[in-house]
């Protein structure tokens, strides 16, 4: 546990520091946007289909480093996968950080998360960006397009 804990903190800086696929999107497919009142992280969600193939997807918001480095590896967990995968990445973190499941399968380097069952207000932090995916899997009809 002490090797997952430091591993947490060194991946949250990372991604924290540089967030990957951080940028708004022109035209997207889907769009939802999030918010976490308890500690005021907000952050919208662009996802880019074919099919039923997220080809791309990325972010933009502001929050604590929990939340964006979140959001930052979610879109690179997510891109590529159909919107079936998606919903079971979704389903895995949740399990992950709410009763500490490891789906290694499922989640690869998500795991790291899983230290943050110990802090519940953290919880939000960390599936602040998935529920905002979940979000914009489900509310086709609410896109929000720049035309
Ligand atoms: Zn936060």
């Amino acid at each position: 546990m002490d090797h997952l804990r430091e591993l947490y903190q060194e991946v949250i800086l990372d991604h924290n520091k540089s967030p990957r696929n951080c940028r708004a999107m022109e035209a997207p497919d889907r769009q939802a946007e999030g918010y976490n009142p308890l500690c005021g992280d907000r952050l919208t969600l662009y996802i880019t289909l074919d099919g039923d193939v997220i080809t791309d997807v990325s972010f933009e918001g502001s929050g604590c480093a929990i939340s964006t480095a979140s959001a930052s590896m979610l879109t690179e967990a997510v891109k590529g996968k159909t919107l079936a995968e998606a919903e079971q990445q979704f389903k895995a973190f949740h399990r992950l950080t709410t009763e500490g499941d490891m789906d290694e399968a499922t989640l690869g380097k998500l795991t790291i998360f899983a230290g943050v069952q110990e802090f519940p207000m953290r919880v939000k932090c960390a599936t602040l960006s998935w529920h905002t995916l979940k979000s914009a899997l489900e509310n086709q009809d609410t896109v929000a397009k720049t035309e």
